[in-house]
């Protein structure tokens, strides 16, 4: 039977999530981390990450992954696949409910990251996995010699459609300003690329199609009002990111956009309950902030846990 009292309860097994079970290990802590799917997070599905240090040439998302969990198991870490479904955690004994019992434990760590958001448009739902993706690295061959349009004017978006221009012939970045807000590096690559042709101040109205698939997107520019229709294959939609909350329950302070606030020590507004990662109010959504924010968290939960217990 597997174990139900622990002293720190880490939920989700992005870099966020790990790198607090590396900590909370090493602090000799009994913990418990759980993901509901396969440890990573966003960053599994991410290309290539250039901007996290000690690796000069960069590395894949998979490859840091996996580096990430060796050195968790290297201090015993074991990741398990599960959910929280709700959880209670007013009282110093918090109690969270899994999908196959209850787990009491001292203090949680809440590093579930975000997911995805979706545009609300029409043949969005209709389309999706079926020519609408969200996912360059899983999908991108699919569209071998294709024209895609990419939606989005950020980091994911820009980045993404730079690797999507190694498999199709075009991509119509349709971004709804007349400015990007990826950091500028990725700017200047995706203005030099030929493949890519920036669609400006225009918004999805709607994604078309039949059984076979998508084949074109209707867009209209904010600015002339003017509608259009653009030919393509495939779509992918990078507009941001949701943080996966919806198992806390008003149990946490959150903020307008549903990230968990913290302070500056990751303490949410409960006691001996700390948030990281992309999961929470910040100003900047990294890997390499994730691992400063778990660092951080674990630590400062080591301390709680020491104090309620009196020593
Ligand atoms: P993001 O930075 O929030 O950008 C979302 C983009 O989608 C913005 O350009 C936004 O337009 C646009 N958008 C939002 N809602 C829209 C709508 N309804 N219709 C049309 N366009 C819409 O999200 P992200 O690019 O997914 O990045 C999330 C976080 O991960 C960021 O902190 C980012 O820096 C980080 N990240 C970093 C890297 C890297 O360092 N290489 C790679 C990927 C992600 P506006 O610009 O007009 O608001």
């Amino acid at each position: 039977m597997k174990p139900t009292e622990y002293d720190l309860v880490i939920i989700g097994g992005g870099p966020a999530g790990l790198t607090a079970s590396i900590y909370a290990a090493r602090a000799r802590l009994n913990i418990l981390v759980l993901e509901k799917s396969a440890p990573g997070g966003q960053i599994l599905v991410t290309d290539w990450i250039e901007n996290y240090p000690g690796f000069p040439e960069g590395l894949s998302g998979a490859d840091l992954v996996m580096k990430m969990t060796d050195q968790a198991k290297r201090f015993g870490v074991e990741i398990e696949t599960n959910r929280v479904q709700s959880m209670d955690v007013a009282d110093t004994v918090k109690k969270l409910v899994l999908s196959d019992r209850t787990v009491t434990c001292k203090a949680v760590i809440i590093a579930t990251g975000a997911s995805p958001r979706k545009l609300g448009v029409s043949g969005e739902e209709e389309f999706y996995g079926k020519g609408i993706s969200t996912c360059a690295t899983c999908d991108a061959p699919f569209f071998r010699n294709s024209v895609v349009a990419a939606i989005g004017g950020g980091d994911t978006a820009v980045q993404e459609s730079i690797f999507l221009t190694r498999f199709v012939d075009k991509v119509y970045l349709i971004h709804r300003r007349d400015q990007l807000r990826a950091t500028r590096i990725l700017q200047e690559r995706a203005l030099e690329n030929d493949k890519i042709e920036i669609v400006w101040d225009s918004v999805l109205t709607s994604v078309n199609g039949s059984d076979a698939g998508v084949e074109s997107v209707s867009v209209k520019n904010v600015k002339t009002g003017e509608a259009s229709e653009l030919a393509v294959e495939g779509c992918f939609v990078w507009v941001g990111i949701t943080p996966n909350t919806s198992f806390l329950n008003d149990t946490v302070q959150v903020d307008k956009g549903g990230f968990v606030v913290v302070n500056s020590k990751m303490e949410t507004s409960v006691p001996g309950v700390y948030a990281a990662g992309d999961v929470r109010n910040t100003p900047l959504r990294q890997v390499a902030t994730a691992v400063g924010d778990s660092a951080i968290a674990a630590f400062e939960a080591a301390n709680y846990i020491e104090t309620i217990e009196g020593h």
